[in-house]
């Protein structure tokens, strides 16, 4: 994932257009854009705004990207925070840095708060975990829902949470008024593999050999992550060889690096089974 820590709550220069494909995702996250930049369209007829949404997809599928780019359409602060660093954190830093975020993201609303890896701090309680204490881990959980449940829904923070591993989630984050509403990403089609060749693609000098048609037919399985992957470790082969310009075998190449990447990485992971 792109964002590791912003607690500044920097602007996001991240749009709909840097997302490719995800059109139902998008669909459903321009609502939240609307209710950040027009609260009033749903406060005047008693609504309350959601506070939480929970978007759950396969790793490098554009979670973060996607959680960026509502910041940027609604023009927010962007706040975000990884599940993941709480993991080696001492008792009771966790729970105050969750306070510390909420605290500074309504001084800056309405503005967004991210947090990804949301499933490392909310996991089921209760449930052991290796590398953590679990005090520690359901400490910054409770906290988290403390936060949620003590702010206001008509205060324009909204929280973008994201997870890979749903089935593993505390339910108590999905209460109505928690993170009530989720959104799915999946991993793209071909089609969209192509929308996400694009995207990268653009900022690159290209042979006019470089054909994307087969670019997307020859990355099955792959995620947005692995695509923009694969552009930049490209242009890397290219330069190396010091070319002009970065051709249609130099994608190959790249794309048979990150294949033989992946398959040792599922050696590795089926031989501890
Ligand atoms: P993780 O679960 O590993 O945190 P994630 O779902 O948050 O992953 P991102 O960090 O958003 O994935 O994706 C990593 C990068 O992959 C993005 O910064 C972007 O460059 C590229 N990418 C992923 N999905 C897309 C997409 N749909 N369109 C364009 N680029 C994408």
């Amino acid at each position: 994932s792109t964002a590791k820590i912003s607690e500044k709550g920097t602007k996001s220069s991240v749009t709909f257009e840097d997302v490719a494909g995800l059109q139902e995702a998008k669909v459903e996250v321009m609502e939240v854009v609307d209710f950040l930049k027009n609260p009033e369209t749903y406060t005047q007829l008693g609504a309350k705004i959601p506070k939480g949404v929970m978007l759950v997809g396969p790793p490098g599928t554009g979670k973060t990207l996607m959680a960026r780019a509502v910041a940027g359409e609604a023009d927010v602060p962007f706040f975000s925070i990884s599940g993941s660093e709480f993991v080696e954190m001492f008792i009771g830093v966790g729970a105050s840095r969750v306070r510390d975020l909420f605290k500074k993201a309504k001084e800056k609303s309405p503005s967004i708060i991210f947090i990804d890896e949301i499933d490392s701090v909310g996991r089921t309680r209760g449930q052991a975990n290796v590398h953590q204490s679990n005090d520690e881990r359901e400490s910054t959980l409770n906290q988290l829902l403390t936060e949620l449940d003590g702010f206001g829904p008509n205060t324009g923070v909204i929280v973008i949470a994201a997870t890979n591993r749903p089935d593993v989630l505390d339910q108590a984050l999905l209460r109505p008024g928690r993170f009530d509403r989720s959104i799915h990403l999946e991993l793209p089609t071909k089609a969209e593999r192509k929308e996400i060749f694009e995207v990268h693609l653009k900022p690159l000098k290209l042979a006019p050999n470089v054909d994307r048609e087969v670019l997307a037919q020859l990355s099955p399985g792959f995620s947005g992550a692995d695509i923009a992957n694969i552009c930049n470790e490209a242009a890397l082969i290219a330069a190396r060889k010091k070319k002009s310009a970065v051709e249609q075998e130099d994608f190959m190449e790249a794309r048979d690096r990150i294949v033989g990447g992946m398959e040792r990485k599922s050696k590795i992971i089926s031989d501890k089974e």
